[in-house]
């Protein structure tokens, strides 16, 4: 006989410890199933080591999904107070860096230590290497047969399998099927918060330079966002904060959308305004500097060469060059080939359509008690805790949710 719980959680990552916790602690038989030999393992490399667990201000209007309500919904219920409440009642203390809440021990191996030690202390059982082939309702329950023969029984099933990014850390995208194959709609996902693939010989010199920059996404001729940070040159094309955050809207055009014109545009110099760096590169240029040096102290040195080489060929006057000169560094227009792909994306940007979430107790609408959180519903934050608040939030109200759908 297979062994039966009131609930199985599919997934063992951030989402679905918190699913198990919550549902446990309302004192049902709690089960969790993960494919990988260990749970948890994307947490220990989030936030560089340290894990972002959060956000002093979680605003739930800067996250994109199918149903912007549902984020909002659970985010008024489970916010920065309780996230907090939740792992400072685990025994983490919290520290805010800017605004980013990480472990005061700089370590999310002390995050990954506080839920397993809670999963231990609830007598959650823990299936690992347990890769779930289906849910398949069975009358008043619900099988689940791994790939390798094993089966459990549950009541109820809350699916917290992740999206597609890092899949050697576990979530490889095999989750969406199950839930597809139970009718849920899969809006395609797409790496997001990605290095992106540029094909231009800038990038390939300049290899290794980070800087402080500009980005804007360009789809079509048209801007679709933009950020400020570091912009690191690579042999590939382009990575740092600042491509990172504009690649979601890049990834998507370029993956989803099938769109052809898809550029990244960089300001260079993004402590100078335009007229600034024109009137200071035709100083430069009046006294006599040589074309090599005519960013230095406002590039590093090895962007000589590189801005040497834009100026027009044939240009006659020193007015002229400084004004192509400062349009290329405020403005250069590169064109984005495609993205590094889901083994360097940070996030998956679509999954199953949240609308068909129910924004309570995040049960699906269309399989009585399944419930769904994490990364794998089509709900994507920007990069710094927002998604880890997600999983947190999502995970604890399915379990709460799934907990309080029977006696
Ligand atoms: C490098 C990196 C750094 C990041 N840093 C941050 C950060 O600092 N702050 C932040 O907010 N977010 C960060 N993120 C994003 C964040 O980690 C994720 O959004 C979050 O962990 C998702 O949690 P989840 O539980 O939904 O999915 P996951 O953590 O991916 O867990 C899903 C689990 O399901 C299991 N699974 C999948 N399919 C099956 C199956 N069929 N059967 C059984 N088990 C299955 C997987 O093995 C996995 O353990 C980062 C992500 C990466 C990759």
């Amino acid at each position: 006989m297979s062994p039966r719980f009131d609930i199985a959680v599919v997934g063992g990552g951030a989402a679905g410890l918190a699913a198990a916790i919550a549902a446990a602690r309302e004192g049902k038989a709690t089960a969790i199933v993960d494919r990988m030999p260990r749970l948890g393992k994307k947490i220990l490399v989030t936030g560089g080591g340290r894990c972002n667990l959060g956000r002093e201000r979680l605003e739930a209007g800067l996250f994109s999904s199918t149903d912007p309500s549902l984020v909002a919904s659970v985010f008024e219920r489970f916010g920065t107070r309780e996230i907090t409440r939740f792992f400072e009642q685990l025994g983490l203390r919290i520290v805010s860096d800017g605004g980013r809440l990480y472990p005061a021990t700089n370590q999310a191996a002390s995050v990954l230590k506080v839920l397993e030690l809670e999963v231990r202390r609830q007598r959650i059982e823990v299936f690992t290497g347990f890769e779930a082939a289906a849910i398949e309702p069975a009358g008043r329950t619900f099988v689940l047969p791994s790939v390798d023969g094993r089966k459990i029984e549950a009541r109820a099933v809350i699916l917290a399998g992740g999206g597609r990014s890092y899949p050697a850390l576990g979530a490889d995208g095999s989750a969406f099927a199950l839930a597809r194959a139970l009718g849920h709609r899969l809006i395609e996902p797409v790496p997001s918060c990605v290095p992106l693939l540029v094909r231009d010989r800038m990038c390939h010199f300049l290899q290794g330079q980070k800087i402080r920059a500009g980005a804007e996404a360009w789809v079509e001729g048209r801007a679709v966002s933009r950020a400020d940070g570091d912009l690191l040159f690579t042999a590939y094309g382009l990575s740092g904060t600042a491509v990172l955050d504009v690649s979601t809207e890049i990834s998507v055009a370029l993956n989803r959308d099938k769109k052809r014109r898809v550029e990244i545009r960089l300001d260079l110099v993004p402590a100078m305004g335009r007229d600034e760096l024109n009137m200071e590169i035709l100083r430069r240029l009046n006294d006599g500097w040589a074309e090599a040096d005519l960013v230095s102290g406002l590039l590093p040195e090895k962007f000589g060469k590189t801005v040497a080489g834009w100026i027009p060929p044939g240009s006659r006057t020193e007015e002229r060059i400084a004004a192509a000169l400062a349009e290329a560094l405020k403005n250069q227009r590169l064109q984005v080939q495609g993205t590094r792909g889901w083994n360097e994306a940070e996030f998956t940007s679509g999954g199953l359509d949240a609308g068909e979430i129910e924004s309570e107790r995040l049960e699906s609408k269309i399989i009585p008690r399944l419930f769904l959180a994490g990364e794998i519903c089509d709900v994507q934050g920007p990069r710094g805790g927002f998604n880890l608040s997600w999983a947190w939030a999502s995970g604890t109200l399915a379990g709460r949710g799934a907990a309080s759908g029977f006696a």
